[in-house]
């Protein structure tokens, strides 16, 4: 019997605002603040503390929201889950359950055999814990330090309806929520600072079969190679239990990176009662939707709205309008360079950009914000280009210089005299000169050896380095040549 693998992913993200969801402490860098520097009676939860909602987190949850087309709720209501744990002071998390703020969304990935919808189930609201370091003494003595910088902060939950059938494609779902959830300014995307994080449910069940199978929930994946890692090993494990006759067994899991494998947390009998309620310290959530209609309104354009305008502008294939618009920076370059020249072809510019700077980008690690090089310059050098005033060849060595020290184009082609000779009498004595130095070649042309027509060529581009515009040159050379045959 085949399997097929489901997988549907909890996705949580920071939304990176200036204050934390329910009091004013700054959300702050947790590799650089000193632990417990911001905090604050609210989100340390000393008694009588009360919660105040963050306008700006909702609005940034709004926008993430709206960008994956879900319908927003105009109340929702905040709902305690109840558990006890050392990061959460108050022996609560303020979360959102049974009306989050969002629902029925979808988000479209991208895959081996085209392009498919992933349903969003629903978009929620809540609140981050605190982070706990674990020390372990020399005399196997144990501690933990508790760190609140973090409890408090404005945490999305983005919930994904089992729409995934591999690995792949919960990595591509992934990866897409975070472009999108980056260029919507609400989370920097940096996931070695965990401020995106992921849980993966996957069950496997017999192919054709409409009903799902058996789940488990993975826990605390902070890579996307780790979470699809987990998810191929679950999926093998999985499929090796139900072969051998045994039953997948519902509980979470923890991923263990180094053994590479997924342990067990807790089985569902050990699972939490969260004991949720409503919030009784918040009133519900009400947006209004002239707010919400503005929101909308405003909201940059998206990475696949942008492929398909740029696909359709520019009439570039499908693998290379995805190099150039899935990433808003790149896709920028790209347009400003054409703005700065609108002659200049796109599908050259588009070879320069994923050819050259590309591999500029690799190799230094700049980004398309940060390279010397600004758009209108490398308008400019294409332009040389496009009127044949320097080659290609010699073009990417003008370009590496650019970006090296980010002088413009005509002051490195100046320096290095890398102009291209298109002046006919000086092509002409150089033809000339190579003429008289090679009379046996001559002779051997005269009498009848054609071919010799591209070595003359190649003796002329030698002496010059290259630089004689090659049309120029063929012709002149034609035209010497003839002459040569008539006498
Ligand atoms: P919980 O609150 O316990 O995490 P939910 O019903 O909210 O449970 O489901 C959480 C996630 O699990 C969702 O992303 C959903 O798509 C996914 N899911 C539910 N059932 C299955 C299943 N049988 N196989 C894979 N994923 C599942
Ligand atoms: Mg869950
Ligand atoms: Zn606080």
């Amino acid at each position: 019997m085949e399997f097929e693998a489901v997988i549907g992913l909890e996705v949580h993200a920071e939304l990176q605002t200036k204050t934390k969801m329910f009091c004013a402490c700054p959300v702050v860098d947790l590799t650089q603040a000193p632990p417990n520097s911001a905090v604050c009676p609210v989100c340390s939860g000393m008694p009588g503390a009360l919660p105040v909602i963050n306008k700006q987190a909702v609005e940034f949850a709004l926008r993430v929201a709206l960008a994956l087309d879900c319908r927003i709720e105009t109340t929702s209501i905040f709902a305690r889950k109840n558990y006890f744990y050392p990061d959460l002071p108050k022996g609560y998390q303020i979360s959102q359950y049974e009306h989050p703020l969002a629902q029925f969304g979808h988000l479209n990935i991208k895959t081996e055999s085209g392009e498919k919808k992933i349903r969003i189930q629903r978009v929620h609201m809540e609140e981050d814990t605190g982070k706990l370091t674990h020390v372990i003494n020399a005399d196997q003595t144990a501690f933990s330090l508790v760190d609140l910088n973090r409890a408090g902060v404005s945490l999305l939950e983005i919930v994904s309806e089992p729409d995934m059938n591999s690995a792949e494609e919960a990595g591509a779902y992934a990866m897409a929520l975070r472009e999108i959830i980056r260029e919507l300014g609400v989370n920097s995307g940096d996931m070695e600072k965990g401020v995106i994080r992921f849980e993966a449910n996957v069950s496997i069940r017999p192919r054709g079969q409409t009903n799902l199978g058996t789940r488990v929930e993975i826990k605390n994946l902070n890579t996307f190679r780790g979470m699809e890692k987990a998810i191929r090993f679950e999926v093998l494990r999985q499929t090796a239990l139900v072969e051998a006759g045994l039953a997948v067994v519902q509980e979470t899991l923890g991923w263990d990176e180094t053994a590479e494998e997924t342990t067990t947390q807790r089985s569902k009998e050990e699972a939490h009662d969260y004991r949720y309620f409503p919030e009784p310290d918040l009133p519900p959530l009400v947006v209004d939707p002239t707010w919400v209609a503005l929101i909308k309104s405003n909201l940059p354009e998206l990475p696949q709205a942008r492929f398909k305008r740029m696909h359709a502008a520019y009439k570039l294939g499908p693998e290379e309008t995805s190099l150039l618009a899935e990433d808003l920076q790149i896709s920028v370059y790209f347009e400003q360079t054409l703005a700065a020249d609108p002659s200049l072809s796109p599908k050259l510019l588009a070879n320069w950009i994923t050819g050259p700077l590309f591999a500029w980008q690799n190799y230094s690690g700049e980004t398309f914000s940060q390279i010397k090089v600004q758009p209108k310059e490398l308008a400019q050098l294409l332009k040389y280009v496009t009127n044949a005033e320097i080659n290609q060849t010699t073009a990417k060595i003008v370009l590496e210089e650019m970006l090296i020290n980010g002088e413009p184009a005509a002051k490195i082609i100046a320096k290095h005299g890398f102009q291209q000779l298109r002046d006919s009498a000086q092509i002409n004595s150089l033809i000339r000169i190579v003429l008289s130095e090679n009379p046996k070649a001559v002779s051997d042309f005269v009498s009848g050896k054609e071919s010799l027509i591209n070595w003359f060529f190649g003796q002329v581009m030698l002496k010059t380095r290259n630089q004689v515009d090659p049309a120029i040159l063929r012709a002149a050379l034609k035209d010497e040549l003839d002459l040569l045959r008539q006498k």
